[in-house]
């Protein structure tokens, strides 16, 4: 997706705050970070909304989990608490129109949120 910021990332035209990445899936620093830790993980592959994912992505939204898991425990947030969030379309506040899971750790998270 030629307009698309984060495929923009995905294909190296912009250069983000990468912490982790695997053949699938990148990992980086939010530009307006929310919580001490605060990254998303993103799919290489174009998926506008979660509306838009098929029974084919299954492995990938794992992969993306995973690939926060894995962050959380090199960071050592894994027992003082961390939350994945999903933003979709307008009433949740989605702004970037490519699939992305928030990665918040590091400060207590209220509930519910805004
Ligand atoms: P959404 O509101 O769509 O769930 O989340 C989009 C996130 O992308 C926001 O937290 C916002 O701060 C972040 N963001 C927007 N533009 C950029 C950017 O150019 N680079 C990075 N690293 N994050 C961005
Ligand atoms: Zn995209």
């Amino acid at each position: 997706m030629d307009d698309c910021l984060f495929c923009k990332i995905a294909a190296g035209d912009i250069v983000p705050d990468l912490v982790y990445e695997t053949k699938s899936v990148l990992v980086f620093r939010d530009i307006n970070p929310q919580a001490p830790l605060h990254v998303l993980v993103i799919p290489r592959k174009h998926i506008s909304t979660l509306n838009d994912l098929a029974v084919d992505d299954a492995g990938l939204v794992g992969e993306m989990v995973l690939a926060a898991q894995h962050v959380v425990a090199r960071e050592d947030y894994a027992e003082s608490g961390y939350r994945l969030v999903m933003n979709c379309n307008g009433d949740a506040g989605q702004t970037v129109f490519h699939i992305h899971l928030h990665l918040l750790a590091g400060r207590p998270l209220t509930w519910p949120p805004g």
